[in-house]
């Protein structure tokens, strides 16, 4: 489960992590009335569960109340890789000398939670894991006991750490382990962790995933949780009786049953692409569901083209076939659509698809292939 980062730091601050003083606000007034409570200057942090705010404009500097308003107008209602912006957190500005990264997040590979942290924090850490994995050092966590402060220390400093940093930083290194543990996480980060220029060593962003299967015994956090907010197009679909999963690609799938839609991802990766979201249409569709599901699939602005999987039995290729060509007369033009059908009304389906100029797949490799294609623009 996600959570926004004022409530990660809530959890951090229980395990006597210091964090900046903060409140959320939901309007430009509130932003300002606790800019003026707090002190000037603030930032005015956009409260969504995905990263990377600060790229994307999220995060913005207020040096009086009414510029912290401002920047409180400019950040409400943004959107944000498909989210949108509905509070903000308003906390003090820090004058940060340097940014460090912490993280601890469950590893299947050693089947015990990894420890990573990094002297280039403050990035991406996925771009430094990538270009220069040298930067981080990671050592698993032994559940029977936890991360011993010196271990935390010891860390730091092979991450080549300054002093003023590691024992503070080793200090909030264990705690981080302990709130992971006890909050049954899969995730925890601090990024940035901050060295401010008055000394002080201090979590500035936090973000921490609470295991799913956990939340029976992590009622408060399961009381925590905004399901509208970390999906809307999921509990959009979900209320609408469909089975719609956000990936993280460009490819919209469709297809009917869950055995061929997990396949078919499968067969989009094989050539080379990267599902966007999936969407079951079950059994015995008509035209109208299939219209509505191309159409639910191509709102996900990260869908480039859809690929359309159908195996023939109650569902019939011809009402497929009907259902794409009336979803492609509302669908942007330079959306490329290719579609498998076999079994029951696979002859129909295709000479409809045919007729209509549409590309479909001989099978399901195939149509992988060349919907990946015509998205790369190959
Ligand atoms: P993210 O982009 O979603 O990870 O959001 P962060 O909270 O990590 O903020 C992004 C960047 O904004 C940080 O790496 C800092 O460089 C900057 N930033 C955030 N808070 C402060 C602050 O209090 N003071 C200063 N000087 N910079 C900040
Ligand atoms: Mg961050």
């Amino acid at each position: 489960m996600k959570i926004h980062e004022y409530q990660a730091k809530e959890i951090l601050r229980r395990f006597g992590i210091p964090v900046q003083p903060g409140e959320v606000a939901q309007t430009p007034a509130e932003a300002e009335e606790i800019a003026r409570r707090f002190g000037v200057p603030v930032v005015i942090k956009a409260q969504v569960y995905v990263g990377g705010r600060g790229k994307a404009g999220g995060i913005q500097f207020g040096d009086t109340p009414e510029a912290a308003r401002e920047a409180a107008s400019r950040v409400l209602g943004m959107d944000i890789k498909g989210l949108t912006v509905n509070k903000v957190l308003v906390v003090p500005k820090l004058e940060i000398r340097e940014e460090y990264y912490l993280g601890i997040i469950s590893d299947r590979n050693s089947q015990a939670p990894v420890v990573m942290v990094s002297a280039a924090g403050g990035v991406d850490i996925e771009e430094v894991a990538a270009k220069t994995p040298e930067l981080i050092i990671r050592q698993p966590i032994d559940m029977r006991w936890g991360l011993f402060p010196e271990e935390a220390r010891t860390m730091l400093a092979r991450a080549g750490m300054p002093h003023v940093v590691i024992a503070k930083g080793g200090d909030i290194l264990a705690k981080l382990a302990r709130a992971f543990i006890e909050s049954d996480a899969s995730l925890a980060e601090i990024n940035p962790l901050a060295l401010t220029g008055d000394g002080q060593v201090i979590a500035a962003d936090a973000k921490i995933l609470v295991d799913d299967n956990a939340l029976v015994r992590q009622s408060e956090y399961a009381g925590w949780s905004e399901p509208e907010e970390a999906n809307p197009l999921e509990f959009e679909a979900k209320a609408a009786g469909l089975t719609y999963v956000k990936l993280d690609g460009d490819v919209g799938i469709i297809g009917n049953g869950a055995g061929l839609v997990m396949t078919t991802l499968d067969m989009v990766a094989r050539a080379g692409g990267k599902p966007a979201n999936f969407l079951d249409i079950g059994g015995g569709a008509k035209a109208e569901v299939m219209k509505k599901s191309m159409l639910f699939v191509a709102r996900d602005p990260q869908v480039k083209g859809i690929l359309v999987n159908i195996f023939g039995g109650i569902t019939r290729g011809e009402e497929v076939a009907k259902g794409i060509i009336m979803a492609q007369a509302e669908l942007p033009a330079h959306m490329p659509i290719v579609a498998r059908l076999s079994g029951t009304g696979e002859v129909e389906g295709r000479a409809l698809l045919a007729d209509a100029g549409l590309m479909w797949g001989s099978d399901m490799r195939d149509a992988s292939q060349k919907i990946v294609a015509a998205i790369q623009g190959r």
